[in-house]
């Protein structure tokens, strides 16, 4: 068995980096997926948001590049819901929530996208092995040798978009943090068109969610890849930030709380490029918080890099800063 390329990982990075190899007129891709289908980790527990901020200005451009994108609708059904950011701003959260207080910014080009429908799409021709594991690999006369727990197979490059496992199959300093996501009971008074209400300072955010609404108190707790324990005290942790920050929510049931895994850099930043220690691993990981809003443009930028469209040297998203 054998590809010209093969990826390991069918989430956002390995998913959407396919999707860009594809359109670039490279189709000899396999991407090998532990599981038995595409989304179980990251790419299918997440707050489906298209959010437009980050802090760093290097990710600042991916996001705007890929958010405007997925904004048409085209690759998913979007929602143009908004975003209001509590924090620096005068507009009053209450004008577009009427349950939400506070002052801060409204972004009316946010919203939600069907994840898996998003997921789905990246993945449409691929050819993908699932139910199998990536095990190591040995270099070749002509490339690499990937052993897999169903065999051997061998390729001229190999891309890490391994999600909360990147670290460790790619050998690098990456951390997956936990995270939990808690949905109410459905509730009369939630009006489904609400938008993303954002309190970054303070760490809460909610939206409408089947119903009822979907919370997150954007906790960050260093984990294990694939190790989903709920911690029981996030349910006080939320009713706190209720009180203090969203008084006029009320007491609120949870129905469904889960963990998810954000991994990161130590500086935070994506990790797009070529291993400095080996030429034919290339890697896409670390996409922390935003591997959603900014997947097409992160899929696009692996592919030009790859392909040789894109110069990978210098490159603000490079792993050899790593090292
Ligand atoms: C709670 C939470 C909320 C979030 N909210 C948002 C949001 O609102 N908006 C946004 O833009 N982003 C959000 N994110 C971030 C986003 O979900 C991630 O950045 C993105 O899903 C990461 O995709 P990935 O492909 O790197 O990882 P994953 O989706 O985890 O994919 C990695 C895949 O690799 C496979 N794999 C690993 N090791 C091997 C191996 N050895 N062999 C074969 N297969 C292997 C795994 O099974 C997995 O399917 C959130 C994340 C979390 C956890």
């Amino acid at each position: 068995m054998g590809a010209d390329i093969v990826i390991i990982g069918a989430g956002f990075a390995g998913a959407a980096t396919a999707f860009h190899l594809a359109r670039l007129g490279r189709t000899d891709v396999l991407i090998i997926e532990r599981e038995a289908s595409a989304g179980v980790h990251s790419s299918g527990r997440n707050a489906a948001i298209i959010r437009e901020h980050a802090d760093d200005a290097a990710e600042q451009a991916l996001l705007h590049a890929g958010a405007n994108v997925l904004r048409r609708g085209e690759l998913a059904a979007f929602d143009r819901r908004g975003l209001f950011i509590v924090g620096p701003g005068q507009d009053e959260a209450a004008r577009y929530c009427p349950r939400a207080s506070g002052r801060g910014t409204w972004h009316p080009d946010d919203g939600t996208i069907d994840v898996s429908g998003l997921l789905g799409r990246y993945l449409e021709g691929q050819r993908v092995l699932y139910g199998v594991t990536v095990l190591d690999w040995t270099h070749g006369a002509h490339g690499l040798t990937v052993r897999t727990t169903e065999g051997d197979v061998d390729c001229r490059l190999l891309v890490n978009a391994a999600g909360p496992w990147a670290g460790e199959v790619g050998k690098l300093p990456l951390t997956p943090y936990n995270r939990h996501l808690m949905v109410s009971t459905p509730m009369p008074w939630v009006d489904g068109r609400w938008p993303v209400i954002w309190d970054g300072y303070r760490h809460f955010y909610f939206r409408p969610e089947s119903g009822g609404l979907l919370f997150s108190c954007c906790d960050e707790t260093p984990g294990r890849p694939g190790v989903y324990e709920e911690d029981p005290k996030i349910l006080d942790t939320l009713q706190q930030r209720i009180e203090t920050l969203q008084p006029a929510l009320g007491a609120i049931a949870i129905r469904t709380t889960w963990v998810g895994q954000r991994t990161f850099a130590p500086d935070r930043r994506f990790v797009i490029g070529f291993d400095p220690r080996d030429e034919r691993v290339f890697h896409v990981a670390g996409l922390g918080g935003h591997g959603v809003t900014a997947s097409y443009a992160i899929g696009l930028r692996a592919a030009e890099i790859i392909t040789g469209k894109l110069d990978g040297r210098d490159d603000p998203f490079g792993a050899g800063r790593l090292f």
